[in-house]
């Protein structure tokens, strides 16, 4: 029987043979592939296609019934077990050109060994590049003459019954028949078909080029087959499968053609769903990655062809995530939707605005005349996105970061694009975010110095490239070395001395940063523990810890204490310095756990860069912190009577009413630390002392100390 077309099978079928393909078929070879699989689905030929290596990739039902196979059992199956012939097909195909179909007769083989006398066609597609092919095949049993008998029957059933249209032409084209699905399908009458030529078929939608062609392929190879917009007695057009074939006579003249009308109508729509699902963000209604991706693409190989140049415009909306967060999933998406609407309000009706996730879009611009078109467009998106949003009852403002990036000029390929818009960004939110900037080569070098860095720090603790100095902190009351602050120092092979400044962020960034850290905690408290011992000395150690270390799981703090242990160092000799920003993350409840863990276990807490964060003093009371170290931005331009001489002393007022003991860092001349020992400063730390050095240099330091004697000389 005819399969009756349905559309559930559809999914399972073609589309998911295709998607298997590991070939390099670009889109248009894939969706003449396509079609040309979805004849099988339709057809009661048995239907196969195969890979460059020859193995099944799809099979149709009838062919599974033809050469008794279970549903999906070939799948995978060398093509010559079921069809030995097939050799012979290809050499015979090799010398046609391209996507030719061939007829042949042959044999096949049926799972149980019965010899298959076999009729069909076979098509040959190579991808675009050449290097890979796919064969379809079509192919039914012929029979001997009672076969013939059982087969005109059965095939006269199925033209009385099925669902397809048919009709049946002489070779001039004259309609001799038309079955029942035909009238129905087109809504006239058999006797208003039948005698007349096939033409008076044609519909508005096609020229008579497409029909000469259709026409003169059927000539020539018997048959043709795609889609064609019919046209129903009413006038209402619809689009339909048509496949036309031939049957031939004994000396292999034509006898008689055969058309197949089938409604492709509610396939067509479910494509057109899926394909928009596949293309477009639902959210929005904006193109998504996907389909922009497409457009760049195509924007190029314009722009290349006609020496045009491209503009690509890379948002992000500046803290979103903050939005999100507190007013919830659902009025993000609101805004996410309102942004959207402005963002295509700004573009021309030529330009592709997509989302490409999150509160990324991009814009793609052709034909960019003057820079100044995308100044005009940056300036009012701009301004369109600070615009207040009113998301019911609350009225909300963002800005939006924008990088820019032109085709040929910046990059030639759509990767490269994409990443220079989107480090344009970057530089833009760097630069203080709601603007734009456009990419430039130096960018590009610093991103590449970036990626280089990280690839090395991966390797950079196996093969012991870090080592630790250390920075006498002094006790300004009596001179005395109280505590070492311990920083890390990496020796790059080839750069030689890359500062802490510039690889911690990235060390965070990759996650290098937790073993990182549990390195400069077992080294540091080590070298504590020796120099205890070997100098009796009661210096504390001071250890930087940073952010990411306490976040998502959080420090080994067990790990930790049996290391001190192993020591027989007392957590009272220890220091972790944190930052501000540490403490407005407070409401991550894991953060606030291990701060008061260390406290518990006798660790002290230093705040570290005091004054260049929130500088909020009722977080040090919250937090039972030890020391507060003033930030060196301060101390730099401390003058008598100054205003960072009177925060100075406000601040170690405050932090001593709280039983908090202050370090002031940076300390670099002798006034700087005349002034903030008169204010009361308890500690002192910087290159007036000493600057950070190797442990073996900060051991001669410790035997002989810092003369103080001469600054303090000095003091009033
Ligand atoms: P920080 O913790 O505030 O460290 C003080 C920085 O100031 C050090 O820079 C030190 O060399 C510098 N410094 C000390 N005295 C003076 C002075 O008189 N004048 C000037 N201009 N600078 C002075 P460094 O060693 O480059 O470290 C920079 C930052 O890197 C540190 O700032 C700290 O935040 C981070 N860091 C260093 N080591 C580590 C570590 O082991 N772990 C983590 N997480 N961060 C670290
Ligand atoms: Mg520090
Ligand atoms: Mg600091």
């Amino acid at each position: 029987m005819v399969s009756t077309p349905h559309f559930t099978r559809f999914p399972d079928g073609p589309a998911s043979a295709l998607q298997a393909l590991p070939l390099p078929f670009d889109s248009s070879d894939r969706s003449h592939i396509l079609a040309l699989l979805r004849l099988g689905d339709y057809f009661q030929d048995a239907c196969l296609a195969t890979d460059t290596h020859d193995h099944i990739i799809y099979m149709n039902r009838s062919a599974e019934r033809l050469f008794g196979y279970r549903h999906g059992a070939a799948l995978g199956v060398p093509v010559q077990t079921l069809m030995p012939d097939v050799e012979l097909i290809k050499s015979r195909l090799d010398q046609e050109p391209a996507r030719q179909t061939l007829l042949w007769r042959g044999k096949g083989r049926h799972r149980q060994s019965r010899a298959l006398p076999l009729t069909g066609a076979v098509t040959h597609i190579p991808s675009s590049s050449g290097r890979s092919h796919l064969y379809v095949l079509r192919t039914r049993k012929t029979g001997g003459s009672n076969e013939i008998e059982r087969q005109a029957e059965l095939a006269s059933l199925v033209y009385r019954n099925t669902s397809e249209g048919m009709l049946v032409l002489d070779p001039k084209g004259i309609i001799l028949d038309v079955n029942p699905a035909f009238v129905s399908l087109r809504g006239r009458a058999e006797s208003d078909v039948i005698g007349r030529h096939v033409r008076c078929l044609n519909s508005p939608c096609h020229d008579r080029e497409f029909y000469s062609t259709m026409w003169r392929t059927v000539m020539e190879t018997g048959s043709w087959q795609g889609e064609h917009w019919g046209q129903h007695a009413n006038g209402e057009l619809y689009p339909e499968w048509l496949s036309i074939n031939t049957s031939f006579g004994p000396e292999g003249e034509p006898q008689r053609r055969v058309m197949i009308f089938s409604n492709i109508a509610e396939i067509k729509q479910a494509e057109a769903m899926i394909w928009k699902q596949a293309n477009f963000d639902r959210l929005t209604d904006l193109p998504n990655r996907q389909m922009f991706h497409d457009r760049l693409e195509q924007s190029i190989r314009k722009a290349r062809r006609a020496n045009g140049r491209i503009g690509l415009l890379f948002l992000d909306l500046d803290r979103f995530k903050e939005i999100n967060d507190t007013l919830g999933h659902a009025m993000g998406d609101e805004l996410l939707k309102e942004a959207a609407r402005r963002l295509s309000g700004c573009a021309r009706q030529s330009d592709t605005v997509a989302r490409l996730g999150g509160d990324e879009f991009t814009v793609l611009l052709d034909d960019v005349h003057e820079p100044r078109d995308i100044e005009r467009l940056t300036r009012s998106i701009l301004a369109e996105l600070a615009e207040p949003f009113r998301l019911g009852v609350e009225t909300v403002f963002i800005s939006t970061s924008i990088g820019v990036t032109f085709f040929p000029d910046d990059a030639t390929d759509a990767e490269t694009l994409l990443n220079n818009a989107d480090q344009a960004m970057y530089s833009a939110k760097a630069d203080g975010r709601n603007r734009s900037r456009y990419f430039t080569a130096s960018m590009q070098e610093r991103a590449q110095t970036r990626m280089r860095l990280v690839n090395d720090l991966h390797l950079a603790l196996d093969q012991n490239q870090f080592s630790l100095h250390y920075q006498p902190i002094v006790d300004l009351s009596t001179g005395q070395v109280a505590k070492a602050e311990t920083l890390l120092r990496w020796h790059h092979p080839v750069r030689g001395l890359v500062s802490p400044a510039e690889f911690i962020p990235l060390a965070e960034e990759t996650g290098i940063i937790r073993a990182l850290g549990d390195w400069v905690f077992c080294e540091a408290t080590r070298q504590a523990a020796e120099w205890r011992q070997q100098f009796q000395s009661d210096i504390q150690i001071s250890v930087n810890i940073s952010p990411a270390q306490l976040r998502h799981e959080g420090l080994d703090l067990d790990f930790w204490q049996a290391h001190l242990n192993t020591l027989g160092l007392a957590s009272e000799h220890v220091i972790i310095e944190i930052t501000e920003g540490l403490l407005m993350d407070s409401d991550d409840d894991r953060i606030r756990q291990q701060l008061s863990a260390f406290r518990q276990a006798g660790v002290q807490v230093a705040l570290d860069d005091f004054g260049t964060g929130y500088s909020s003093l009722s977080y040090l009371r919250k937090f039972d912190i030890d020391f507060l170290k003033i930030d060196q931005s301060f101390v730099a331009n401390l003058r008598p009577g100054s205003a960072d001489l009177a925060l100075c002393e406000a601040i170690i007022l405050l932090a001593h009413r709280l039983g908090l003991r202050v370090v002031a860092e940076g300390i670099e001349t002798i006034p700087q630390y005349q002034l903030l020992s008169g204010v009361g400063c308890d500690f002192g730390q910087g290159y007036l002392f000493a600057r950070p050095m190797p442990a073996h240099a900060f051991e001669s330091l410790l035997q002989t100390g810092v003369d103080t004697r001469p600054f303090r000389d000095g003091l009033a």
